[in-house]
């Protein structure tokens, strides 16, 4: 059985478009590999509910972190309604998504809160100096709210093996990246051999239908793509 901790509620960071970052103490005896996910627990209006959540957080990160948005639901509403060293359950590290052992180089299709995963095994190969080639294409709505942008700027400046290419739906007139959805054109315009790459799709289920067709459109092996479902959204995202 996955084991069960007590962790304390540390804080959040609101992104605009609903999106928010939630963070909870991580105990000692708690580790996990970057791509696996949790359960949070919560008292809510509708009685004790769990929910699944992607480690947003890296293992050399201090705290446990997530990424959600925000609904209305019992349990966002809950999760919104939290203070500073309230305690709740959380329970594993669950799931097996991850960077397959030997790949040297590994792709990510993301967009909104479907970056958790990725956030969380980029981050760690920035952490460690993993020698591990990466390419992140991340679409958004807009500027507004990019979740970890900033941070995938930084690595993108400043190590020659991160390629990061985000995208807007709705760009502003200074917008210098790329627009529209993520596309096999897109890809190929900045990867001559995607085939080379083991690619990872995770987010709600309207975002990986619309990225299975793109794995389909660039003819990759099926052995050469992960997807995590974050099954509980509903068909609209
Ligand atoms: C392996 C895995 C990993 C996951 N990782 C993540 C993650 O990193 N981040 C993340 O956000 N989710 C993740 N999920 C999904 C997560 O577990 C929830 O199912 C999801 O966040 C939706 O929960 P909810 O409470 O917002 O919606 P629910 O209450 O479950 O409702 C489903 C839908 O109805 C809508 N809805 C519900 N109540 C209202 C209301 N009152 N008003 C308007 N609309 C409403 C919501 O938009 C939602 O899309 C993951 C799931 C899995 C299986």
């Amino acid at each position: 059985m996955t084991p069960e901790y007590e962790v304390t509620y540390l804080g959040s960071r609101p992104c605009a478009d609903g999106i928010g970052t939630f963070r909870f103490s991580r105990p000692s005896e708690y580790s996990f590999t970057p791509g696996q996910f949790f359960s949070l627990s919560l008292e809510t209006e509708d009685g004790l509910v769990s929910k699944f959540f992607s480690h947003a957080d890296a293992p050399g990160d201090p705290a446990i972190e997530l990424t959600t948005r925000l609904s209305g639901s019992a349990f966002k509403n809950k999760l919104l309604a939290l203070s500073v060293g309230d305690v709740v359950r959380i329970s594993g590290p669950k799931g097996r998504l991850g960077v397959p052992e030997g790949s040297t180089a590994v792709g990510f299709l993301a967009g909104g809160v479907g970056i958790t995963p990725a956030h969380s095994i980029i981050r760690n190969v920035m952490q460690t100096g993993s020698p591990l080639k990466v390419a992140l294409f991340y679409g958004n709505r807009d500027e507004a709210c990019v979740p970890y942008g900033e941070e995938f700027r930084g690595y993108a400046a400043s190590n020659p093996r991160f390629l990061y290419v985000d995208t807007l739906d709705h760009p502003g007139p200074d917008w210098a990246g790329e627009s529209g959805f993520i596309s096999a054109e897109m890809i190929r315009r900045h990867l001559s051999d995607p085939g080379a790459l083991h690619w990872i799709v995770a987010g709600p289920p309207p975002m990986v239908e619309a990225m299975k067709r793109v794995v389909s459109d660039l003819e990759l092996s099926p052995e050469r793509v992960s997807y995590e479902l974050f099954a509980g959204y509903d068909t609209n995202g």
